[in-house]
């Protein structure tokens, strides 16, 4: 039977259940018996399937080719197939290597999407509880308010006024209403899906009001599961820098395959006038022209910034602020802007009543006590939004029971609270027969809709005296930096044909003020502190009124002067133009509504600016979206709201988002670290290869530089990714968000240093070959190649402790980097041990050197951190001068 055919009842009996809910042990029982709600995933691929992506890398296709060809030549020549050996090894280890870090990078996503998923609201028991959405079973009692995702297929139970936006199942982007009768299927076989309107569907959301439904289906048996495998899941996309990389790497794969197919021909044309073609001469040209390739291109760089970002977004999942789009990462970085709602955010979102004005204290309490979605729980302690449980709470100090006055005055109409309305009406039925209406809101708006006041016995004319003077109540309180909401009430004989806001909320009797305080987040004050140190713009957007929203923005500091707050009301009289122009000053927006968000959004983003905004309820998406970091609430936040944002704070906390720019700020200084390190390190390569071709001499074999940049650079370089903040991250202003890999003096920097290198790795040739043969010439010199490659793989490791930091001493850091240490150590140890261990050295065709040249390499080396701290000292002295210029 299909359970929109049915009534309420009728499906509740169906499915075992009852309006309290399941049982917690039957909701086990059935999890247990038919599984999660959950959508399958598309399948993963499969391992092999990962290393043959892996192997089809051009750089990789290169290695195996030159494998092949030099595998056949020394079956041919009867040679050692060593060279094929260590090839195809770094090959294997590489590839399992970049296997074993694609799937953490997408473990630690997949942590993070756990950590933001879904939770919803059911009753077990008879009482409300939060559990993950996942654990949802069929015959669970859902409750669904504005914001919600829903969560599975169920019948609607209760409607106050719920609206489902449904267009990823029907297309249909206006709302719908829903109600709770049983449908009639006329002449009809039956019901389409968008007619359906007592069910609601896993993948829609709630938009307006609030309700209950019992879940008649979950994970692959909903609608959404049926078309789940139309769903592709979205791609992680690339982050701007990431792409970047993928250019540059394109542009110097072709580059090099020019200069090396260019290098061969040379070559080729000159033993053919020489000695004349051989098979060992094309050999070895060959090779050298496969070394050049290998050492120019940059294998590691694209998976040193994967493991950095993810194992970046794994610690900002720690400190609460959880990615969501790994792209938000290096945005983070580039923030200018931190727009922030107030309440929870600046705030601590605690609510109590400490003050209140009007001429009837107890008439207040029922009121805002019975227009109010927070309840009292066992130990009369409200629960709920904030802001409600707060009045809950003042009504119970009244000596008013919620429970109690609802049970003499049960609801029986509603017309929920928005926030771009700013009120919220309940209509309750009397012992009389009558009705009353109460309605509570913004006191500024709902004041305009009262035509009479309580003054203790009796409804009174509220004149233009008695108006001034409850406004003038208003803004004492506001002034206080109290949140301010006003109660009023009106009577019904009979209930209203329509329930719709406009028709209930007008000619009202007001009854009074209550003033809460909502304490500022004690870290939030260093936090912008912090912020205004590191060139960002804090700015605070409230729909709380304007006295309080400066009372609270003066004591963080946010202004200084009223002329930097603007109202919504006013911001509607701007221009786009003058807002364009205007926006600059302002640094508090209050009583604004969900849409001035994105106009404040947009006219700060044609400043050039790069923009993060909060966001947590329903009509805050449009907003989240259009910043460049939008950020949803992890606590208040809704559904709707969490599932665009680029972040999610996991504590609702503006410190947070201040940690996070530090953070991403951080990320991005390693990883150009790490680039810089590793260009440095291909162009010392490139450089040495080419001077010793172009002289003649074989410095290093293709052998060599693949260990060196597949397997001992590699290390240093993640850990320079893991490198804490350096002391003035947060002191600068932002960084160019268009900025280039090179710009800042990058590119200059890597190709000094890289030239740095390759002349000890050249003067190490030729020291080795003089304690060989005790002559300086050009001449090939197999203790000149093995001090070439000690020297340079060493003066790579010394080269990653200058990498510290850019600019700074690296004597003047005040923290350790224990990962580099380790990394050190292993490069050291591997490379000690690939010249030393005979068979090892024997294959990479290494001489036994002696102790002597084994220090003197050492040494050559060691001199890249004089030369670096040398030309950082010059480069602060200049940097300062420009600073002072
Ligand atoms: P922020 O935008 O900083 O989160 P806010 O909570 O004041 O601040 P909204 O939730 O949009 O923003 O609320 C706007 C106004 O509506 C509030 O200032 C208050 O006057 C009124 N209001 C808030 N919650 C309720 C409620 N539950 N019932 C009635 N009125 C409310």
């Amino acid at each position: 039977m299909k359970t929109y055919l049915q009534t309420a009842e009728e499906v509740l009996n169906e499915l075992n259940s009852d309006s309290n809910g399941l049982s917690q042990k039957e909701a086990n029982e059935r999890l247990e018996k038919n599984g999660k709600n959950k959508l399958k995933r598309a399948r993963k691929d499969s391992l092999a399937k990962r290393l043959y992506n892996q192997l089809r890398d051009p750089m990789i296709v290169i290695l195996i080719v030159a494998a092949i060809i030099s595998g056949i030549t020394a079956a041919y020549s009867r040679e050692s197939f060593a060279d094929v050996v260590i090839i195809m090894v770094v090959v294997m280890i590489n590839s399992v290597l970049g296997v074993y870090q694609e799937s953490k990078a997408e473990k630690a996503i997949e942590a993070l999407q756990a950590i933001a998923a879904n939770t919803s609201r059911v009753l077990r028991d008879g009482s409300i509880e939060e559990i993950k959405t996942e654990d949802l079973v069929v015959g669970d009692v859902i409750l669904l308010e504005a914001g919600d995702s829903v969560p599975a297929d169920a019948r609607l139970l209760e409607s106050a006024s719920l609206k489902i936006e449904e267009a990823a199942l029907t297309g249909e982007s206006v709302p719908v209403s829903k109600v709770i009768t049983a449908l009639n299927l006329g002449d009809q076989k039956s019901i389409s899906l968008g007619d359906r309107k007592n069910m609601v569907y896993m993948g829609s959301t709630a938009v307006y009001g609030r309700g209950s439904a019992i879940v008649v289906a979950t994970g692959m048996d909903t609608e959404m599961g049926k078309i789940a495998d139309a769903i592709t899941q979205a791609k992680e996309n690339q982050t701007p820098l990431q792409i970047k990389l993928n250019q540059l790497s394109q542009v110097l794969s072709w580059l090099v395959l020019g200069i090396c197919v260019f290098i061969f021909a040379l070559s080729l044309v000159r033993i053919y006038l020489g000695e004349g073609i051989t098979g060992i001469g094309v050999l070895n040209i060959f090779m050298v022209a496969v070394s050049l390739a290998v050492a120019a291109i940059p294998e590691g760089l694209a998976a040193v910034v994967t493991i950095v970002l993810s194992i970046g977004v794994t610690n900002m999942a720690k400190e609460k602020a959880v990615i969501r789009k790994l792209t938000a990462v290096e945005t983070l970085g580039c923030t200018q802007v931190i727009c922030s709602d107030k309440t929870g955010t600046l705030t601590q979102n605690k609510m109590t009543v400490v003050d209140y004005f009007g001429f009837d204290e107890q008439l207040l309490g029922q009121a805002m006590t019975l227009c109010n979605d927070a309840y009292l729980n066992d130990d009369n302690k409200a629960e709920g939004e904030p802001t409600e449980a707060a009045l809950v709470d003042y009504g119970f100090s009244l000596g008013l029971e919620k429970q109690v006055l609802e049970n003499k005055m049960p609801r029986v109409m509603e017309a929920p609270f928005d926030s771009g309305r700013k009120l919220m009406s309940t209509g309750h039925k009397m012992a009389t027969g009558a009705f009353i209406q109460y309605t509570k809101g913004a006191p500024d708006v709902l004041i305009s809709r009262c035509t009479t006041y309580w003054d203790g016995k009796t409804q009174q004319q509220l004149t233009d005296t008695i108006r001034q003077e409850i406004r003038h109540a208003n803004q004492g309180l506001a002034a206080k930096a109290l949140r301010v909401l006003a109660a009023a009430s009106r009577n019904w004989d009979a209930l209203p044909e329509e329930v719709a806001p406009n028709n209930l909320e007008q000619e009202l009797c007001f009854i009074g003020l209550t003033g809460m305080i909502d304490p500022i987040r004690p870290e939030v004050k260093d936090a912008i502190v912090e912020c205004k140190s590191a060139g960002i713009r804090p700015i605070m957007i409230t729909g709380d009124h304007p006295d309080t929203a400066m009372a609270i923005a003066a004591q963080l500091d946010i202004i200084r002067d009223k002329s930097e707050a603007i109202t919504g009301a006013r911001l509607d009289e701007i221009s786009e133009e003058q807002l364009k122009q205007d926006i600059v000053k302002y640094s508090v927006y209050a009583r604004v509504q969900p849409e001035h968000k994105v106009r404040i959004v947009k006219a700060w983003q044609n400043q050039g600016m790069i923009v993060a905004m909060t966001g947590d309820g329903v009509n805050d998406a449009p907003s989240i979206k259009t910043a460049d970091i939008g950020i949803g609430m992890g606590i208040t936040g809704t559904d709707v709201t969490k599932n665009v944002a680029d972040m999610v704070l996991a504590d609702d906390n503006f410190a947070t988002i201040v940690n996070a720019v530090e953070e991403g700020r951080r990320i991005y200084d390693n990883i150009r670290k790490a680039i810089q390190f590793l260009l440095s390190s291909n162009l010392s390569e490139v450089l040495a290869i080419f001077i010793a071709t172009l002289f003649g001499f074989t410095i290093l074999k293709p052998v060599h530089l693949l260990w060196i940049n597949l397997i001992t650079d590699s290390f240093p370089a993640i850990a320079l990714g893991m490198e804490a903040e350096e002391a003035d991250t947060m002191k600068n202003p932002p960084r160019e968000s268009h900025e280039g890999i090179f710009s800042r003096g990058l590119g200059v920097d890597v190709i000094w240093q890289g030239a740095m290198v390759a002349i000890v790795t050249i003067i190490a040739y030729f020291v080795g070959h003089f304690i060989e043969a005790g002559i300086w010439e050009i001449a090939e010199s197999p203790d000149g190649m093995t001090m070439a490659f000690l020297t340079l793989s060493m003066a790579e490791m010394f080269h990653s402790l200058n990498m510290r930091s850019r600019r700074q001493s690296i004597f003047k850091m005040s923290h350790q980097n224990k990962f580099l240490f380790l990394a050190m150590v292993a490069s050291l140890v591997l490379t000690t041990a690939v010249i030393f261990i005979p068979p090892i050295a024997a294959a990479f065709e290494f001489e036994a050197i002696s102790f002597i040249e084994y220090f003197t390499a050492m040494g050559l080396a060691v001199v890249v951190i004089p030369i670096v701290e040398i030309v950082k000292f010059f480069q602060r002295k200049s940097a300062r001068k420009q600073l002072i210029a």
